[in-house]
């Protein structure tokens, strides 16, 4: 690709590389060499930097801290055996930066931007880019405010910065969750859609509660009724019923994730029967008694597919067929993880090509 930002590069005279342990790679915990760096100020993103990973210096009072305005993308980077560096589809997440930023009064970043800062900075941390299965560069652009102003005010500078991060698999095995009765992560109206942070600061503790009693995650449903089913965490969550590949359809209050829409693509050019549209708890727990759900998993980024062992609800645990034998969910993950890691073609033209 063509790079016509100005980045300003400072590299590391120190890096890591050569004492991570690429075989223990605990999600999000270990930072490649460098990050990207660059501000808004007076109308429009400037000082673009690419710099050593390391403490920020920020004022104590920037709105971001008080009042959340902050948000972020995850994506990831691949490394294919025929030594090209990819990324799977960064002008969706580009898309969904800006959406994020319209809904937080924050500023929008041209998606040019976006896309020729991840190129630049994965390809500096090239060498970071785990090669064995299932592994990638999680990939972690955000964005917040810096105004040292305690008033409750959109800020008038921020800064967007993106951090990468080496990762194994996100889930080892089938998920126990749980049909989340009582809290809610998002409401009609409100912002559950941008991946703004306090939409994962209010997860917290209700994830927390679900973990005292057994569960590895929450499903979570409609704050009014508690009666549909919304997400897995902070993954979509999707269905085989009657052999009809079933989501919830995207509202103010669900994530549209990239993963969800390239699972739903695969699926209709499969002949898969789709279906986006409410689904009730009823409908996934008579599914579940009469054997008609034959299959429950989360899709995104992070998790990629991750196939759900068994639903808690109201007391109740049901449990699924053994997913290790999932048809659908272990096709469309081969067949995503062969595009993504260079084994198969890309008909859709899914990765975006680094170097
Ligand atoms: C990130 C995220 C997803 C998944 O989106 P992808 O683009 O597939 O990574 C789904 N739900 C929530 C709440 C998320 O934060």
């Amino acid at each position: 690709m063509q790079n016509t930002l100005d980045i300003k590069v400072a590299k590391t005279t120190a890096s890591r590389l050569q004492e991570t342990d690429f075989n223990n790679l605990p999600f999000g915990h270990i930072f490649s060499d460098h990050m990207f760096v660059a501000d808004y100020a007076d109308g429009e993103w400037k000082n673009f930097q690419i710099m050593p990973y390391g403490d920020l210096s920020l004022s104590p009072a920037i709105a971001s801290l008080h009042y959340g305005q902050t948000f972020f993308e995850g994506l990831k980077a691949y490394s294919h055996p025929d030594g090209k560096i990819v990324v799977f589809r960064p002008e969706k997440n580009a898309e969904r930066f800006n959406l994020s930023a319209q809904r937080m009064c924050m500023p929008e970043l041209p998606v040019e931007i976006f896309l020729e800062s991840i190129a630049a900075l994965v390809n500096i941390d090239r060498n970071w880019i785990p090669k064995a299965a299932h592994h990638s560069l999680y990939i972690r652009p955000y964005m917040f405010a810096t105004d040292p102003y305690l008033g409750v005010a959109p800020s008038k500078t921020y800064k967007y910065i993106i951090l990468t991060c080496p990762v194994g698999a996100y889930f080892s095995k089938p998920l126990k969750v749980k049909i989340e009765t009582k809290y809610s992560r998002a409401s009609e109206g409100g912002f559950g859609f941008a991946k703004a942070g306090g939409n994962y600061g209010g997860s917290l503790f209700p994830a927390q509660e679900a973990l005292k009693e057994g569960f590895d995650q929450i499903i979570w449903t409609d704050g009014r009724e508690h009666a549909f089913v919304e997400e897995l965490g902070a993954a979509n969550v999707m269905f085989v019923i009657d052999g009809k590949l079933v989501t919830p359809s995207t509202r103010d209050t669900i994530l549209k994730g990239v993963t969800r829409d390239s699972v739903l693509t695969l699926a209709r050019k499969w002949g898969v029967p789709v279906e986006e549209r409410r689904v009730s708890v009823t409908e996934v727990i008579e599914g579940l008694k009469s054997g008609r759900l034959t299959e429950a998993f989360g899709a995104g980024t992070a998790a990629t597919i991750a196939p759900i062992a068994s639903i808690g609800y109201e007391g109740q645990l049901y449990t699924l067929p053994d997913q290790s034998q999932a048809e659908f969910s272990n096709k469309v993950l081969k067949t995503l993880n062969d595009i993504r890691y260079g084994y198969g073609p890309d008909e859709m033209g899914w990765n975006y090509v680094i170097s």
